[in-house]
């Protein structure tokens, strides 16, 4: 009697903001754990989940989405992801199919061309787009011969999607998980808390803040009555910006925290006591708090 043996590795979804990479994740990984917001970049954080498919394991790594980087953060931001894209064992490129053929997506095309990695297209929003347009704009993006497979899907309504997680599944390496069993089902509900606490702040705050914001999960309790106790920090870089994040006597931390537990409390559907805190950190983009609190060594 032969145990099936165990499978684990990196998918790297890149692609240019807006085209759906978290949608997509979610998707996949059944529940929110990335930021969907119409506004462009607001993923930072690498790991974005990870999908267990029989004894498979896929770890997800959302990017921040490829673009023309302008600012400093924007340029560390961008380099993250390439470099995400580098260390990963497939890589899935989407692309908007209703935007088609633009700039960016031909430029980084062009890229994965040259890091040799197997690739992945993936044409999303299918929902909104007809199939003759569709074919063409697959034929066209395959003309550099850089992906291994074309998908066609809607992340949105999950159109395709079980089938490119199929894929995904049979192409990752031989190997232990790098998340035991147990972890896997607690971690998306404390990313949930964070990145839901962290996509209130977006939409709180309306200065360029958000990027120097960090939210993790600190404690999460399980309560005899049901509910649960969940204790989030809010890191930001400088004392000022503790001001701007509390508000007039922590009104605007007030009712970020309301949001965010009425949303929780929605998605979770049990009742939830949230309790945030914020404080100050220096080099915070650098800190790798956000990884080893999820069992991960990144410094590879
Ligand atoms: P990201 O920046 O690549 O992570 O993109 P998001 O996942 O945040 O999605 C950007 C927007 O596109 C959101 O408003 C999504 O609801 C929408 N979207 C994503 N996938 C689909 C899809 O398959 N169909 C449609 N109609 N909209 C989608
Ligand atoms: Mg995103």
């Amino acid at each position: 009697m032969s145990e099936e043996m165990k499978h684990c590795g990196f998918v790297a979804v890149i692609g240019a903001p807006n085209a759906g990479k978290s949608t997509l994740v979610n998707q996949i990984i059944g529940t929110k754990v990335s930021i969907v917001s119409p506004k462009v970049q607001t993923t930072r954080f690498r790991i974005r989940g990870i999908a267990m498919a029989g004894q498979t394991q896929i770890v997800f790594v959302d990017t921040p989405g490829i673009f023309e980087p302008k600012k400093r953060l924007e340029r560390a931001m961008v380099s993250a992801a390439w470099m995400g894209a580098q260390d990963a064992d497939l890589v899935c490129l989407v692309v908007d199919a209703i935007r088609g053929r633009d700039e960016q997506t031909r430029a980084i095309i062009e890229r994965l061309k040259t890091s040799r990695r197997e690739c992945f297209l993936v044409l999303n929003k299918v929902d909104l787009i007809q199939r003759e347009r569709l074919l063409a704009l697959a034929a066209e993006l395959n003309e550099r011969g850089v992906f291994a497979q074309t998908f066609m899907i809607s992340a949105l309504n999950g159109d395709g999607v079980s089938d490119l997680e199929k894929a995904l599944a049979a192409r990752m390496p031989e190997g232990e998980w790098m998340f035991p069993d147990d972890e896997v089902s607690d971690l998306p509900q404390r990313l949930l808390a964070a990145e839901i606490t962290r996509e209130k702040l977006f939409h709180n705050l309306h200065q360029e803040l958000p990027y120097a914001l960090s939210v993790i999960t600190e404690s999460w309790e399980e309560k005899p009555d049901g509910s649960a106790r969940i204790e989030l920090t809010i890191y930001v870089s400088r004392d000022s910006q503790k001001g701007i994040v509390l508000g007039q006597g922590g009104k605007r931390l007030k009712a970020i925290g309301q949001q965010a537990r009425r949303e929780l409390e929605e998605l979770l559907d049990r009742k939830v006591h949230l309790f945030l805190f914020v404080k100050v950190h220096d080099r915070l983009w650098e800190d790798s708090t956000q990884f080893s609190e999820w069992g991960l060594d990144f410094d590879v």
